[in-house]
């Protein structure tokens, strides 16, 4: 296949919000406001942007634990954005989630067998003996020893757990994994053998990944394009070295520039960006960064920006941004 494994358009999804106390109201969260995207076989895009953008509802949407207001979900070509759960099951099989948590994610009363076993078992793959032995070949996969199957997840450390978070993400041989900040809640040290393991089984198993991350560090390490989203829409996209190298947008440069650097010796120009994230239930109008950007004029007050090429596979949507 030559065209794209996922393909989002123009989507959106926007949660009512009840107030009072007969949780009643008319407004309005606009966590994702219109996002376009789309990942080849094989690929990294990785996802960044502060936390309250929307990144996570994005990864929602695109493995339909969440039911998108509007806008198009397409897997290998066929549209998903509205199947239903019969319909669904073959593509849940494809699309995978890892979780930043995976304590939370994973039923700490069942053992790691069982919990390796349920989608197989969902699934109808297998029978009790060949799920058995899939078990052992995920734990092997994933380097931990296959006594791990009778044990419970509070048995295991932190990098453990997303280890066997990753085992039971790949069970079904997916194509896409929604790697939803796999590695924000462990220590330093061990995210680099968790980003290294994602980074084997992609090789192994031509898998491609959506990589959610507040940290661009981590997202630099791991992608082979970059999508940067504000307040539920993408303001940036580029191949990873373009954007780290030539960021446009000024919400990409000031993310780049509040990345610690390493070299005590070299001297960076910080651009700090003020103030938090406004609430996706009343954005700003036009471009949504503008209270927050130092390069604002009178016209990003009242008009949206588009996201238009400013270089060969470069998306900005600023209007100050080159042609
Ligand atoms: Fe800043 Fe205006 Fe560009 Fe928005 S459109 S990023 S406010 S310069």
């Amino acid at each position: 296949m030559t065209g794209p494994l996922l393909e989002v358009v123009d989507l959106t999804m926007h949660f009512p919000v009840r107030e009072g106390i007969l949780l009643r109201g008319h407004k309005v969260n606009r966590a994702v406001d219109g996002v376009s995207l789309a990942i080849m076989p094989g690929e990294t895009l990785g996802l960044v942007g502060e936390s309250g953008c929307g990144k996570s509802t994005l990864g929602r949407c695109i493995s339909r634990l969440y039911s998108p207001t509007s806008g198009t979900i397409r897997f290998e070509g066929t549209d998903i954005t509205r199947l239903g759960r019969s319909a669904l099951m073959p593509f849940r099989q494809n699309i995978q989630m890892i979780f930043q948590d995976p304590m939370e994610s994973l039923n700490a009363r069942h053992t790691v067998g069982e919990i390796l076993e349920e989608p197989l078992v969902i699934h109808r793959l297998g029978d009790k003996v060949s799920r058995a032995k899939r078990v052992r070949e995920l734990l092997d996969i994933v380097g931990l020893p296959a006594r791990s199957a009778s044990r419970y997840p509070f048995e295991f450390s932190g990098g453990q757990r997303q280890r066997i978070g990753i085992a039971r993400a790949i069970a079904l041989n997916p194509r896409l994994i929604i790697c939803d900040e796999p590695v924000s809640a462990l220590d330093v040290s061990i995210q680099s053998q968790i980003l290294n393991l994602l980074i084997e089984l992609q090789r192994e198993f031509n898998l491609s990944y959506l990589f959610i991350a507040h940290d661009l560090a981590v997202v630099k390490h791991v992608s082979d394009r970059v999508a940067v989203m504000y307040l539920g829409r993408i303001v940036e996209q580029a191949p990873g070295e373009a954007i780290y190298r030539g960021p446009v947008h000024p919400y990409t440069r000031s993310l780049i520039a509040a990345v610690p650097v390493p070299d005590p010796h070299r001297e960076v120009k910080r651009e700090v960006i003020a103030g938090d994230v406004p609430s996706p239930i009343d954005p700003p109008a036009g471009c949504h960064f503008h209270p927050r950007c130092p390069m604002a004029e009178p016209r990003c007050r009242q008009e949206v920006p588009l996201l238009r090429e400013v270089d060969k596979q470069h998306t900005s949507a600023c209007h100050l941004s080159p042609n």
